[in-house]
């Protein structure tokens, strides 16, 4: 069996790996990359990029369709084989890692093909290959769609993220099992490119893990272009006659449509990367790592395995921790006390640090502050939807968190990132100019709505 012998393997290549590994190699040390799939990992093919090249053409419909209103008339056919010849295209060039593999190779990292188990600890199996991995193996293996245990949704042919992002034509009509960020900004698209939407949510409101106030928001706004929302909702089992699917539901009259996307979480399978040869429990969702991404001597763990966030920005964030660590570095380690995360939806949804239920629940003294969008200057001349909302540790007179909600409700949460962050001082905050008239100029306005 061939060996190949470096001083670090990555196992698996998501924006994390690819980072890491990239840093690793140009700090001289022998570095494999292992990827089983494409080099880059889900976010460049099949998620992040993709979708928000779909998002920004359907933004780019619907402020076409508010024209009207604002300046006079327009017309816009849509053409969703643009959009899906960009997404082919431009965006993943066919679902081609080519130019990601050149650039980790010019890098001086080796790109090993295949999946790749660990057999012992620094001791990979690929393929017909063994990779040793002297000073210690990287996993950023990411996380595959799960599709819910209901009865028959396995044997249809349902879509996941991986299938939309593919879609050559938009459904007459369809069904999305799954009301957190991903199935809302699918919900949204394909709803703007004309197919008639459904989403199914078993939670009691859409995007559960944000305010309540940001999902009620959007759920305002979905039902103002015709997308139905049915939260609490149990699917009781889901049939494909070779051309439509049909959802039973409990307790409410069956849905059918012309496709399914389920978008109702992730899951990932610890065993089959093998962490047990690291004394590691191979049965949890998760792997458990310290501040400088260890999971134990020797195993780093970084990106949506590591249970601290499902985003690109959290991979990478970890990728530098581990990598500091790796080459004997100073750092402090890793701090996830403002961890931001945006739905890309219309009005979009910025989020960090605390919720407000999160803050109680953790014994804090809370204040909150609320200003809607439409009471700035900039909100009522948009006509936008949206709002802030703060959250303050009284005691401490620090923001613990904070959303953004508004056309460009991610941009505005950099500043808010920033004071969660750097724990800034709330007095501090109010003291600031804020521009005269912007969306962030809210943020003043909700700061002055402090109260317990
Ligand atoms: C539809 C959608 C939209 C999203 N939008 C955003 C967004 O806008 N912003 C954001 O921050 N996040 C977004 N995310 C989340 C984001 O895609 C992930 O958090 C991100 O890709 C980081 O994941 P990761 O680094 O853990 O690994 P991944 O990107 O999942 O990559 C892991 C790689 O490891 C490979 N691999 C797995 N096991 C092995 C093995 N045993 N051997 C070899 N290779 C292996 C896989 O093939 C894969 O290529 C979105 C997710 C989805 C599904």
């Amino acid at each position: 069996m061939a060996e190949l012998v470096v001083d670090v393997a990555v196992v698996g290549l998501g924006p994390g790996g690819e980072a890491l590994a990239t840093r690793l190699a140009q700090a001289g040390l022998a570095v494999a990359g292992v990827e089983s799939r494409l080099v880059g990992g889900e976010c460049p093919y099949y998620a992040c990029v993709p979708t928000k090249a779909m998002i920004r053409a359907a933004d780019v419909l619907a402020e076409a369709r508010r024209v009207p209103d604002l300046a006079g008339t327009a017309q816009v056919t849509p053409d969703w084989g643009k959009v899906a010849a960009r997404v082919r295209d431009e965006i993943t060039a066919d679902w081609d890692d080519r130019a990601a593999v050149d650039r980790l190779e010019s890098a001086g990292v080796q790109v090993v093909r295949g999946r790749a188990k660990i057999t012992e600890p620094g001791l990979l199996a690929v393929a017909d290959r063994v990779v040793r991995a002297r000073r210690g193996i990287v996993l950023n293996p990411g996380t595959d769609p799960a599709v819910p245990p209901v009865p028959g949704l396995a044997d249809t042919p349902v879509w996941t993220n991986r299938d939309a992002v593919r879609a050559t034509a938009v459904p007459e009509s369809l069904v999305v099992i799954g009301g957190g960020p991903v199935g809302c900004e699918f919900a949204q698209v394909f709803a703007r490119f004309g197919a008639a939407v459904t989403l199914l949510q078993s939670n009691d409101r859409l995007l559960p893990q944000d305010e309540p106030e940001a999902g009620a928001l959007l759920a305002e706004r979905f039902a103002a272009e015709d997308i139905r929302v049915r939260t609490g909702v149990k699917i009781t089992s889901v049939r494909h006659d070779g051309e439509r699917f049909t959802l039973e539901l409990a307790a409410a009259e069956p849905i059918t449509a012309a496709q399914v996307l389920v978008a109702a979480g992730r899951k990932s399978d610890l065993a089959e990367l093998g962490i047990g040869a690291y004394g590691l429990d191979e049965s949890a969702r998760g792997v458990t790592v310290d501040e400088h991404m260890r999971a134990a001597d020797g195993l780093w763990v970084i990106g949506d395995i590591a249970g601290r966030g499902a985003f690109t920005h959290m991979s990478m964030y970890q990728a530098a921790i581990a990598a500091a660590d790796i080459l004997g570095e100073e750092n402090p380690g890793a701090e996830y006390h403002a961890v931001p995360r945006v739905t890309f939806t219309d009005p979009e949804i910025g989020s960090v640090g605390l919720t407000e239920a999160a803050a109680r629940a953790a014994g804090l003294n809370v204040r909150t502050g609320f200003t809607p969008l439409s009471s700035s200057t900039r909100g009522f001349l948009h006509k936008a939807d949206g709002l802030i909302k703060l959250v303050e540790d009284a005691d401490q007179g620090v923001l613990v968190g904070a959303t953004s909600v508004g056309p460009t409700g991610g941009e505005v949460l950099g500043a808010l990132v920033l004071a969660v962050h750097a724990r800034i001082p709330v007095d501090q905050l109010r003291r600031m100019i804020y521009a005269y008239p912007t969306f962030h100029r809210a943020i003043e306005s909700a700061l002055a709505d402090l109260r317990a």
